[in-house]
């Protein structure tokens, strides 16, 4: 079976005015949807036709790993958003950010500053292992699987996700996902997730 393009969990234009329908339109459609025709076309009659994801993006290398982690990437990337996301955790959540970082606003504070200090194209991860909770950085298409650490929550900050709204601006790309997008319910579920 073909690898396929998880569909989004909520409209296009669920996102604005933080990230606009032609952002994700281009994002989605477009990067998303093209790494995995890429995949497709480069496993097609190889040793990952019909494996799983995660173990390609474990397993593989150069263009095959590239395109497999970027769509793993992504889909998790949509899934850290949300319409009614942003603000402060509560529960379980809450308590396993303040044990880490002291307050949710010194998490905040701590994940936009190694968000915009990210040289390059890469990603912006909450992450969990045996220590607890950390903010990680990973460059292109790495991903905290392959570090055996458990991802929680992500952000993309290559160009193409923030280009269209905030130009170079990618503080006021980190401060709206920060302030109104993170899916703090998902990165529950990951937390529970053993
Ligand atoms: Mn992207």
């Amino acid at each position: 079976m073909a690898f396929e393009l998880p569909p989004l969990p909520y409209s296009q234009s669920a996102l604005e005015p933080y990230v606009s329908a032609e952002t994700v339109g281009f994002h989605y459609g477009r990067h998303h949807a093209g790494y995995v025709a890429n995949l497709n076309r480069l496993t097609e009659g190889g040793q990952w036709e019909g494996a799983e994801l995660e173990e390609v993006a474990l397993g593989a290398e150069g263009a095959i790993f590239n395109n497999a982690a970027q769509i793993w990437n992504h889909t998790f990337y949509w899934h850290s958003m949300s319409p009614d996301g942003g603000g402060a955790p509560s529960g379980p959540m809450r308590e396993a950010i303040d044990a880490a970082f002291g307050s949710t606003d010194e998490f905040r504070r701590r994940f936009a500053d190694a968000a915009v200090g990210l040289f390059g194209s890469g990603w912006t991860w909450l992450v969990a292992d045996d220590d607890g909770l950390d903010i990680m950085q990973t460059a292109n298409a790495d991903l905290p699987l392959l570090h055996g650490r458990r991802a929680l929550l992500v952000l993309d900050v290559w160009e193409h996700a923030y280009y269209l709204d905030y130009q170079n601006a990618r503080a006021a790309y980190v401060e709206a996902f920060a302030d109104h997008l993170i899916n703090w319910e998902f990165a529950a579920q990951n937390l529970d997730a053993d």
